[in-house]
C-alpha cells in the first residue's frame, strides 16, 4: 500500500473513516490477517479487558474492579506508565481547601475560544463536570501510596491565553515523577486483585456476530493469546506521536519538532486508534493536535526577546505554552534564542502579574509557596550547565557564541531597545507592563527547540467514552479513552488548565468503568 500525493488529496473525510482492505489509503488503515486458531498459545477470560497500563487504563481497571468486575490489563511495555507531573481539572476538593472554585461556563468559554471551537463540546462538558469527582476518587489513593497532592501555581494570567488553577501535583517528600500517580494506581489495583499482564500488546479486536466487540488477541512472551472479554474492551493504548505515518495522517506538525519525549518509547504507535479503526469506528473530526513544549533544549524560555538564526525577531513572546512553541516550532531549524539582559530576574515577579505559565513562571511553584527568585536563577544557571544557554558580559561577545546574523542580531536589539524605552512595541504589540530593554550585561542567550510530549486526538467517542461508527452510533462492546480518544482539543493541545490531559485520562477511565457497570 502506497502513499501518493492523490491520495493526501482525497476528501478528508476518506481519512478520518475506517477503511477495509481495498480502499485503504494509509497501510494502517488496512487490518492485519485474524490469527488461526491452531495459532492461538492461550485462551482467557475476563470481564473486561483494558489494553494499556497508562494513567487512563489504571483508572478504569482500578475503578472497574471497585464496582464488581474483574479487568485483565495488557500492556505493551514492562510496566505501568507515566510522566510529566501535572494532573488538571477545573475543580476538586482539594482546591475547595485553598478556596478555590472555577466557574465552568468561564473556563468552558476560555477552553472554546483557544480551540478555535474545533472540539465536541458535549464532551467538554462532560470533562468540566465528571472531573472533580474523579480527582477526588484519585486523591485519596495517592495520599494511600504516601503522596503530598498540592496545587500547582502556575498560569498565564490574562486574556486572551488566560489559564485557571486546577493543576494537581503528586510530590512524595517534596519532589515529583510522573510516574507517582500511576505507581498509586498501579498498586492499589494490585491491591484489590486487578489481574496485569506486561509484555504483552493487544493486536486485534474480536466481535461477535452480533457485532458486539467481546476480545482481543494479544501477543504475549510465549505467543498469541485470544481473551474473552464478557463486558467488551476499554483502549487505553496512548497516543500516535510514535507511528510515522499516522501523524502523516492525522498530525503533521507533530513530525516537524526536534524530538519526542514520550516514554516508554516506542510504545505509542497509535495501536489503539488502529484497532478500533478496523473494528469500524471513526476518528474525532479535528485535525489531531499536538502537545509540545519549548524543551528540547533549554527548559525556560521566559518572555522578553526571541530571535531566530537570521537575528530576527519573529513574535509577541508575551504568549502562552503551546502559541510559543507553535511559532519557535515554524523559525528556521526550529529554533530560536531567548535573550536576557543581566537584570532579568528583577523583572520577572511582576511580570507574573501579566503573563506566566510553563516556562515562563515556575511549573513547580506550590499554591501559597510565593514566587522565588532563586529558582528562575537556578533554572537559567542549569541551562547554561547543560550547555543550552551561554552567558557573555556584552552582546558583541553574546553573538560570538550563538550561530545568529549578527548584524541582524544587533540591529534586532537595538530596535527592541527601543520599542521598551518608548513603553510601544510597533513590531509585535507586546504589552508595555513587559517591556524592559536588554541594556545591562552579563547577557544570557538560551536556545530553544520543541518537542513532542503527545497528540492528543483520536477515535470519536459519545460522553460514555463508547467509540462511535460511520453512523455515530456506539459499537457495543468498546469504550476508548485518553489519547486514544478524540474530540477534547481543536488544532492545539489546550491549557486552559494545565494538566488536563492527565485530568481527561482519569476522567474517561473513570467513566468508562461507571459505563460499563450501567450497560
Ligand atoms: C514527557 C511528557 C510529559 C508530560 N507531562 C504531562 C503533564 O504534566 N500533564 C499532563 O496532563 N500530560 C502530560 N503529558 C501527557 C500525558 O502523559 C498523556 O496525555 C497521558 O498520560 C495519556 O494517558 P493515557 O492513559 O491515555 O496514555 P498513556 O499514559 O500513554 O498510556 C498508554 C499505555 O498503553 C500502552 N500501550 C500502547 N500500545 C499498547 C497495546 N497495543 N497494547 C497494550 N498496551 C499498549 C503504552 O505502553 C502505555 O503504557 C506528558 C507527556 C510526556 C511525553
Amino acid at each position: 500500500m502506497v502513499t501518493s500525493l492523490m491520495a493526501l488529496h482525497r476528501k478528508e473525510s476518506d481519512m478520518y473513516e475506517a477503511a477495509d482492505r481495498e480502499h485503504a489509503i494509509w497501510n494502517f488503515q488496512v487490518p492485519p490477517q485474524v490469527p488461526d486458531e491452531s495459532e492461538v498459545k492461550e485462551t482467557v477470560s475476563c470481564d473486561v479487558l483494558v489494553a494499556g497500563a497508562g494513567v487512563g487504563g489504571l483508572t478504569a481497571a482500578c475503578r472497574l474492579k471497585e464496582l464488581g468486575f474483574d479487568p485483565l490489563v495488557c500492556e505493551k511495555s514492562g510496566n505501568y506508565s507515566g510522566r510529566g507531573g501535572h494532573f488538571g481539572v477545573p475543580n476538586s476538593s482539594l482546591m475547595k481547601k485553598y478556596g478555590i472554585v472555577n466557574d465552568l461556563k468561564e473556563v468552558a468559554r476560555q477552553w472554546i475560544a483557544i480551540s478555535g471551537n474545533d472540539i465536541d463540546q458535549e464532551l467538554l462538558w462532560t470533562f468540566l463536570r465528571r472531573s472533580e469527582e474523579a480527582m477526588d476518587w484519585l486523591l485519596p489513593i495517592a495520599e494511600a501510596d504516601g503522596l503530598q497532592p498540592r496545587l500547582v501555581d502556575c498560569i498565564y494570567r490574562s486574556a486572551p491565553y488566560r489559564e485557571f488553577y486546577g493543576a494537581h501535583s503528586f510530590p512524595a517528600t517534596g519532589y515529583i515523577r510522573g510516574a507517582f500517580a500511576p505507581k498509586a494506581l498501579y498498586k492499589y489495583g494490585t491491591e484489590k486483585g486487578v489481574s496485569f499482564r506486561f509484555n504483552t500488546p493487544v493486536t486485534q479486536l474480536i466481535k461477535d456476530e452480533s457485532g458486539r466487540v467481546c476480545g482481543a488477541y494479544a501477543k504475549g512472551p510465549e505467543g498469541i493469546i485470544k481473551i474473552l472479554a464478557k463486558r467488551g474492551v476499554v483502549l487505553a493504548t496512548g497516543d500516535i506521536g510514535g507511528d510515522e505515518e499516522m501523524c502523516r495522517a492525522y498530525a503533521p506538525d507533530a513530525l516537524r519538532t526536534l524530538s519526542s519525549q514520550y516514554i516508554p518509547v516506542g510504545c505509542n504507535t497509535g495501536d489503539g486508534h488502529k484497532m478500533a479503526l478496523w473494528a469500524g469506528a471513526v476518528m474525532a473530526e479535528e485535525v489531531f493536535p499536538i502537545m509540545m513544549h519549548p524543551q528540547h533544549f533549554a527548559w525556560c524560555n521566559l518572555f522578553f526577546l526571541f530571535v531566530n538564526k537570521y537575528g530576527k525577531r519573529f513574535m509577541n513572546e508575551d504568549s502562552y505554552v503551546q502559541g510559543r512553541a507553535t511559532s519557535i516550532m515554524r523559525q528556521p531549524d526550529g529554533v530560536c534564542y531567548s535573550i536576557l539582559a543581566g537584570d532579568y530576574a528583577e523583572h520577572m515577579e511582576e511580570s507574573l502579574k501579566y503573563g506566566g505559565g510553563i516556562f515562563w513562571g515556575n511549573a513547580g511553584l506550590r499554591y501559597g509557596d510565593g514566587w522565588s527568585k532563586d529558582q528562575t536563577v537556578a533554572s537559567v544557571e542549569k541551562a547554561i550547565k547543560d550547555g543550552f544557554a551561554v552567558k557573555a558580559d556584552t552582546l558583541e561577545e553574546l553573538a560570538e557564541l550563538i550561530d545568529v546574523d549578527k548584524a541582524q542580531f544587533f540591529k534586532t536589539v537595538e530596535e527592541y531597545n527601543g520599542y521598551c524605552c518608548r513603553k510601544d512595541d510597533e513590531a509585535f504589540g507586546k504589552r508595555p507592563e513587559l517591556l524592559f530593554p536588554l541594556e545591562k550585561g552579563p547577557f544570557v542567550a538560551m536556545k530553544i527547540g520543541t518537542t513532542l510530549l503527545e497528540v492528543v486526538g483520536g477515535v470519536q467517542i459519545d460522553c460514555s467514552m463508547r467509540a462511535l461508527g460511520k453512523d455515530r452510533k456506539p459499537i457495543p462492546g468498546l469504550y476508548v479513552i485518553g489519547d486514544t480518544s478524540g474530540g477534547m482539543y481543536g488544532h492545539e493541545y489546550v491549557t486552559t488548565i494545565l494538566g488536563n490531559s492527565h485530568g481527561r485520562a482519569v476522567t474517561w477511565g473513570y467513566l468508562a468503568a461507571e459505563t460499563i457497570a450501567a450497560e
